[in-house]
């Protein structure tokens, strides 16, 4: 089956998705069953990270920008904050001999990951 969450898919049965820890809807549900009070499940961050609240793939909006700056906004339809770090960097690398170039390009690749996961805002 697949997960709902995050779409890996997972060995029938399984109660647990073994990518992201999302409880799975098994074809035989067992809603009575008690759950052993000692046992906490935690999730790690990185799991919690691949579940986004807008739909999109966080590390795919923040690969997309480390191959073309901007272009993980785009991904984001965040056009505006794309085009202007599409011409700062362009800008950056007559202006400051590709300095300013290499700070939007950290830029864009986190505020891709970081607007894709809901925690940023799109312009
Ligand atoms: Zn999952």
């Amino acid at each position: 089956m697949f997960c709902s969450s995050c779409g890996t898919e997972n060995a029938a049965g399984a109660r647990f998705c073994a990518k992201c820890g999302t409880a799975l809807a098994t074809t035989a549900p067992a809603p009575a069953a008690p759950e052993p009070i000692t046992t906490v499940r935690t999730s790690s961050p990185a799991a919690v990270a691949t579940v986004s609240p807008t739909g999109k793939q966080p590390w795919l909006a923040l690969v997309l920008s480390l191959v073309i700056i901007g272009v993980g906004q785009l991904y984001n339809n965040d056009w505006k904050k794309a085009l202007a770090m599409f011409v700062g960097a362009i800008l950056g690398i007559y202006l400051t001999a590709g300095i300013a170039t290499f700070a939007i390009w950290i830029w864009s690749m986190v505020d891709a990951y970081r607007v894709a996961s809901g925690s940023g805002k799109v312009w």
